[in-house]
């Protein structure tokens, strides 16, 4: 099973599905679409309306959308996976292989998208094989763009469509052969925008300096987010310190012009993230109430936009799904995995939202994702695919 997996990721790896703005993908869906028919599944392929992109993206409309379904008898079960991963960034930071000239050494095997995550797309395909071999059905697939330009314009699109028959959906994200996230941390962008006047640098009295307000808020800011932060989530958490609601502040600036100009616009964004227990809307307001509040002290004009908002979603632990999953692990793996909520995003928010019960596990490691020298642990490929198909069991049983 070791050559088959590696071989078949190797190919995966090699066809460059950079995104944005989205290349490959027609070789990519045809090359899985033939695979699962060999197989003898039904297969269908979905193109996102070039609209529907375009109101996420413009600049991606001129490429195709595409989302592969695959069928065999009447779905109980639902396996997922996005086939889209970054940009490989600078080569020379490369430093085992060339990042779509997939190399495998001592059990890993590393390129672009090796963890994030078509390592995880491999396993859902070998477990599929097997399945098909051993004359199981009553399983779905679907293989997604766009996971990582905010998922609309894949599990997005795939969820509203309604084109989902199973009860259940399992995303092949690499969480770890030994941890299923349940659910995910959500997030509202703010940009929190300073209005002042601009005059002469040599005649600061002439102005109202934006950037001196920006600095009021921000500063007082740091008391909404150690009061927020006492908040602690009831679940387990990847890491412990992801327990809580985090913010980060000024990771975009906008608006200053040049040393010797008072400057008459500043703004700063801040990424506040957003435990399952806390509800968006008031997130929102509670931020905003707060920041009103501190502008009173200022003479300056302040404005908060909302630029992004993603819910948290999260099944719960002893969710069926999650307990048949956990013992189809256990029983390759030889210990209990762990039940926790991601810190970051997951596509599962889509699902969920859809009233699909739904988790991720795919193979690890996690952390590398993104990273120069991406690889995956070719051990935890194979180790899932059989966990898939114990669950394909399980739900056929
Ligand atoms: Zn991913």
């Amino acid at each position: 099973m070791e050559n088959k997996a590696v071989s078949l990721l190797s190919r995966l790896i090699s066809i460059p599905t950079v995104n944005p703005p989205g290349e490959k993908y027609q070789e990519f869906v045809d090359f899985v679409e033939r695979y699962f028919r060999s197989l003898g599944l039904d297969t269908e392929v979905v193109e996102v309306p070039r609209a529907e992109v375009a109101k996420y993206c413009p600049e991606c409309a001129d490429y195709p959308r595409l989302i592969l379904l695959a069928r065999l008898g009447e779905p109980k079960l639902h396996f997922n996976g996005h086939y889209d991963v970054v940009p490989p960034g600078p080569l020379e930071s490369w430093k085992v292989t060339r990042p779509f000239e997939p190399a495998y050494r001592e059990g890993r095997l590393y390129g672009r998208g090796a963890v994030d995550m078509k390592g995880g797309l491999t396993s859902i395909m070998v477990a599929v094989e097997k399945a098909a071999a051993a004359g199981l059905k009553n399983f779905e697939v679907s293989f997604v763009p766009d996971e990582e330009t905010g998922g609309e314009t894949g599990a997005g699109y795939l969820a509203r469509s309604g084109k989902v028959r199973a009860p259940w959906v399992v995303i092949a994200e690499g969480s770890g052969e030994d941890n299923i996230w349940i659910g995910h941390r959500g997030l509202v962008w703010f940009l929190v925008e300073v209005y002042g006047r601009q005059a002469h640098g040599s005649t600061p009295w002439l102005g109202l300096n934006a950037f001196e307000g920006a600095v009021h808020i921000a500063y007082r800011l740091q008391e909404y987010i150690r009061a927020v932060s006492t908040r602690v989530s009831r679940y387990e958490f990847d890491d412990p310190r992801g327990a809580s609601p985090t913010a980060t502040m000024g990771g975009e600036v906008r608006g200053s012009v040049k040393t010797n100009v008072v400057p008459g616009y500043f703004a700063f964004s801040v990424d506040r993230r957003v435990i399952p227990e806390e509800d968006v809307e008031q997130v929102k307001r509670e931020f905003i109430e707060f920041v009103e509040s501190v502008a009173r002290e200022i003479p300056h004009k302040v404005e908060v936009k909302v630029t992004n908002v993603s819910e948290a979603a999260l099944v719960e632990p002893g969710h069926p799904l999650v307990e048949t999953l956990s013992s189809a692990v256990e029983a390759v793996v030889g210990r209990r995995p762990r039940r926790t909520v991601c810190i970051g995003g997951l596509d599962a928010r889509f699902f969920i939202k859809a009233g699909i019960p739904t988790v991720t596990y795919g193979p690890g490691p996690i952390g590398l994702a993104h990273a120069p020298d991406e690889y995956v642990e070719v051990r935890q490929v194979i180790n899932v695919a059989e966990a898939y198909y114990n669950l394909i069991k399980k739900v056929n049983g």
